[in-house]
């Protein structure tokens, strides 16, 4: 047994974190000053902390635990499937029961003819994946000059080399020389902060027509492929003008590009329906899987590949691939998470019963006087801070001053929302009940109304000039 156990007092355990774990998009020297946060455990939607506090999880771990903490039928299928074969490869002419029985299962879930699965650990080595993939798709076809991916800004798409640079994330590109060449981003159809006085749908055409615009600019016959997330998660829940994703559609028709649909949030019931792209009438040649693949219980991720890509690639040999590819335990686990998703009906709850529950309430936050809109997609959500509601206006202080002090009343209120800049996110599990919804929502308008109050008597609550 590790002599490290969920019972050491916490200032220890936080000692000891600050002295060896280096921790994700985070301030080493900052955290280590106060300290962090040790969750000790969590069942349905709710985590216990090291000093016995109860949180209400509405970020779902990162997006990701769709079917709640604490199912004891994923951790049996894992301690079965490590006993049986805890690992074998698939890259020498060997195959798995749970990558086939995993990949037979997915086929069937995903839309149209997207049917044929290429694992990989992540979603971030998905996308690494779907770059090399696409690239070499149209080498194979005999146009190796369309190499170019047009992707958004403020997109997220991981936190490789290559899937960061498929992002559009400033902060990150600012850091180890990324992006890669040939990636391009277009303006993302964020309304609310960027629409000005534009209608939203002809906002969300004008956004679209970007796409066209720079598949003009590069010349069709080098662009290989559009990436895009249906509704942008980590950039703060941005959900686009209905105008959008059809006319996105219509463009990547025209012009015979690939579109790859990152459905790593989306997927899974996020929207409602099994994947964003059905929310949405998108029709990818490509789907980015992970998260609520296996509700986070293993780490998992892939690409859901068409018949006409996977017959291209299928007639040749592409030299790429994960040791984890397709990992025995962590199919057995998702299979497991989507026979639960499926059998307990949850991704219809999200559709009809307790998702439009959130939605209602959700929108409710919108009267608050700090909030200048709520957006809400199945069980994904965000609010806008704002000093002026009517104007939609930005705090004139530093982005994501206003969210910080609005996240940190909310882990004093026993509630886990996180903040992307000035926008207040939740992707909660999927199966969080009415009354669950009740508590959520109570507990985020009190950290409204604390979050207003300390942004006023810091003298913050002032519009951008
Ligand atoms: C989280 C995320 C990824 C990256 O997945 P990892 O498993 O963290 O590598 C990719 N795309 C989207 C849309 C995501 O939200």
């Amino acid at each position: 047994m590790s002599t490290i156990t969920n019972h050491m007092p916490t200032a220890e355990l936080q000692a000891l974190d600050a002295a060896h774990h280096m921790h994700p998009f985070t301030h080493g020297d900052g955290l280590n000053a106060k300290g962090a946060r040790i969750i000790t455990r969590a069942r349905g939607v709710t985590l216990t902390d090291s000093e016995g506090n109860e949180i209400l999880d509405a970020m779902g771990g990162l997006w990701c635990v769709n079917i709640g903490y604490g199912r004891e039928e994923l951790a049996d299928v894992a301690a079965r499937q490590m006993r049986e074969l805890p690992f074998y490869n698939t890259f020498f002419q060997t195959s798995h029961v749970p990558a086939i029985a995993l990949s037979a299962k997915l086929a069937e879930l995903a839309p149209g003819d997207l049917n044929h699965i290429f694992y990989a650990g992540s979603g971030s080595e998905a996308n690494d994946t779907n770059i090399r993939m696409v690239r070499t798709y149209w080498a194979q076809l005999g146009e190796p000059e369309r190499n170019v991916i047009i992707s958004r800004k403020n997109a997220y798409h991981g936190s490789s080399v290559g899937s960061g640079s498929l992002g559009g994330m400033s902060g990150m590109h600012a850091q180890g020389g990324m992006p890669i060449p040939d990636i391009h981003h277009i303006d993302q159809p964020n309304w609310y902060a960027e629409g000005g006085d534009t209608d939203p749908e002809a906002f969300g055409l004008e956004r679209a027509r970007q796409l066209e615009a720079k598949i003009e600019e590069l010349g069709a016959h080098r662009v290989a492929a559009f990436i895009a997330e249906p509704v942008q998660g980590a950039g703060g829940v941005i959900v686009p003008p209905d105008s959008y994703w059809p006319e996105i559609q219509r463009i990547c028709d025209k012009y015979g590009i690939l579109l790859i649909a990152d459905e790593v949030i989306c997927g899974f019931g996020r929207t409602g329906k099994w994947f964003g792209s059905q929310t949405y009438n998108i029709r990818p040649d490509i789907m980015t899987i992970a998260k609520g693949l296996s509700s986070g219980y293993a780490p998992i991720g892939g690409s859901i590949v068409s018949d006409k890509v996977a017959q291209v690639m299928n007639a040749c040999e592409f030299n790429h691939g994960y040791t984890y590819s397709g990992h025995p335990v962590s199919c057995a686990v998702a299979l497991e998470n989507l026979r639960i998703l499926e059998e307990e009906k949850i991704v219809e709850r999200v559709a009809n019963d307790t998702g439009p529950y959130l939605q209602e309430k959700w929108r409710g936050l919108a009267e608050h006087p700090l909030v200048g809109e709520a957006k809400i997609v199945g069980m994904m959500g965000s609010i806008a801070l704002t000093p002026d509601k009517v104007s939609r206006a930005k705090f004139a202080s530093d982005p994501g001053t206003a969210g910080y002090i609005c996240r940190e009343r909310c882990f004093a209120n026993k509630l886990v929302m996180r903040h992307v800049g000035d926008r207040m996110i939740i992707s909660p599990p999927l199966v969080i009940s009415k009354s669950e919804i009740d508590t959520l929502i109570e507990r985020a308008w009190m950290s409204l109304d604390q979050a207003e109050q300390a942004i006023r008597a810091d003298g913050l609550m002032q519009s951008a000039a």
